[in-house]
């Protein structure tokens, strides 16, 4: 199936009189006939529902069909995005072990590398997202478990040498994860690439309206486990569930099964059947949309280098971008519908001017101000009074946010109205 029949098909499909659309199964637990049917499901939980924290049928069909679109295995949805890496880390690593990290990666889960999983025993330690395969090979230490990076990252539109990193990792007998939630597999498949293990925060571009927040992992059930050496939770009996062994007993899903049964059972991190119906309806049109928000965020980046109030304007799919040839090859139909530029003070100042910036935003109609990104909604933000606001203009040029930085997130409205809409906005300025 092509990308935009598996967006509507996947996952689901109504048999002989049976509903359209993916029913709702709201219910906590499941009925079985005999003692022997309960037993079996216990040794074969991959065979049926138990219990809706471990799986549900309305999720399932949603993991189908995140699995189809990124050409993985399986798949387990999360309460977030957030979850989905902290889950990944956590069925790899143990306290004692270590992470290599792109930098560029989303803000929170930064925080996540650098404070939350310390306390656990976690450390990592960052390359660049250009970093050489000798460079990642030099950060990999014997106690490493996984290189980790973002495809397109939030918020600095880095673009990810894909293959350097999946090499770099699998030399060392890593698994190379990626968060794939800019560009969504419409624009980006990295299994494909080389990566092993892909999570989105499903808030984005996915769910593309604003409405849940959720998170999933998809295992591309490509990474040999057993061949690695570095994974004995996968090749030896787990004695807290009767003696299974990961990789024997599931093969290509062994990634999955472990997280689902060891993780997913103890946290209870699952999204209720509801969110998962959400989710399934907002994926049907994921492939429209991504085609959309990428081609109006071209149109917007072009009209905003050309803009004179305009110091820089930091979007891949420009030629002038650094990332650019990166974004071509990993990503040709366009990197994702966001975008950041930096309002000048007229005096050509390193990070722009704080106050035009904000007179920007104040002055748009259309586009509104919102600390989200990838709605069907333009909206826009000043992460120097806002994510940022704790950080001096020192510190905030340091970070690589400059003052006058407005991060835009292109929507699906008319492009024509969102140019109209920056137009009289920077009229204002005069
Ligand atoms: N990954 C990326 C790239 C994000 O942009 C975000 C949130 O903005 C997350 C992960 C975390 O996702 P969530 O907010 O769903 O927990």
């Amino acid at each position: 199936m092509g990308i935009d029949t598996t967006c509507i098909h996947g996952g689901y499909q109504a048999g002989n009189g049976e509903p359209r659309c993916l029913p709702i199964y709201l219910s906590t637990t499941f009925h079985y006939d005999t003692t022997d049917a309960v037993a079996n499901l216990f040794d074969h939980p991959e065979q049926g529902h138990m219990y809706s924290r471990i799986t549900n049928p309305t999720c399932a069909a949603v993991e189908e069909k995140i699995a189809a679109l990124e050409g993985g295995a399986a798949a387990m949805l999360t309460s977030s995005g957030q979850m989905a890496s902290f889950l990944t880390v956590a069925n790899l690593c143990k306290a004692g072990d270590h992470c290599v990290v792109s930098s560029a990666i989303y803000g929170g889960t930064i925080n996540l590398f650098t404070t939350t999983l310390p306390k656990f025993g976690i450390t990592t330690t960052f390359v660049s997202p250009r970093a050489t395969k000798e460079e990642i090979a030099a950060a990999i230490r014997p106690e490493t478990k996984l290189v980790f990076g973002e495809v397109v990252a939030n918020p600095a539109l880095a673009v990810l040498d894909l293959e350097t990193f999946a090499s770099a990792a699998h030399e060392a007998g890593l698994p190379l994860v990626v968060d794939n939630t800019f560009p969504t597999p419409v624009l980006c498949r990295p299994i494909e690439w080389g990566a092993d293990i892909v999570v989105h925060s499903t808030t984005k571009y996915m769910d593309g309206h604003a409405i849940i927040v959720g998170g999933v992992i998809v295992d591309s059930g490509k990474f040999d486990w057993a061949a690695s050496g570095r994974f004995p939770d996968f090749t030896e009996p787990d004695e807290s569930y009767h003696g299974t062994i990961y990789t024997r007993d599931y093969g290509k899903i062994a990634f999955i099964m472990k997280a689902r049964m060891q993780l997913m059972r103890d946290f209870g991190v699952n999204p209720p059947a509801t969110n998962a119906f959400i989710l399934n309806e907002t994926l049907e049109t994921l492939a429209l949309r991504m085609r959309r928000h990428t081609s109006t965020a071209q149109k917007v980046a072009e009209y905003l280098e050309a803009r004179p109030e305009v110091d820089s304007v930091n979007f891949p799919g420009l030629k002038s971008n650094s990332y650019h040839e990166l974004a071509n090859k990993y990503l040709p139909d366009g990197p994702c519908g966001v975008i950041s530029f930096v309002v000048g003070d007229g005096k050509g100042s390193k990070g722009g001017s704080r106050d035009r910036a904000a007179a920007v935003l104040d002055h748009l109609k259309l586009v509104s101000q919102e600390v989200h990104v990838a709605d069907s909604q333009t909206c826009a933000l000043h992460p120097a009074t806002s994510t940022h606001r704790q950080l001096t203009d020192e510190q905030l040029l340091a970070a690589g946010i400059y003052p006058g930085m407005i991060r835009l997130s292109c929507g699906l409205e008319d492009p024509k109205d969102i140019l109209s809409d920056l137009e009289q906005a920077f009229a204002a300025l005069a």
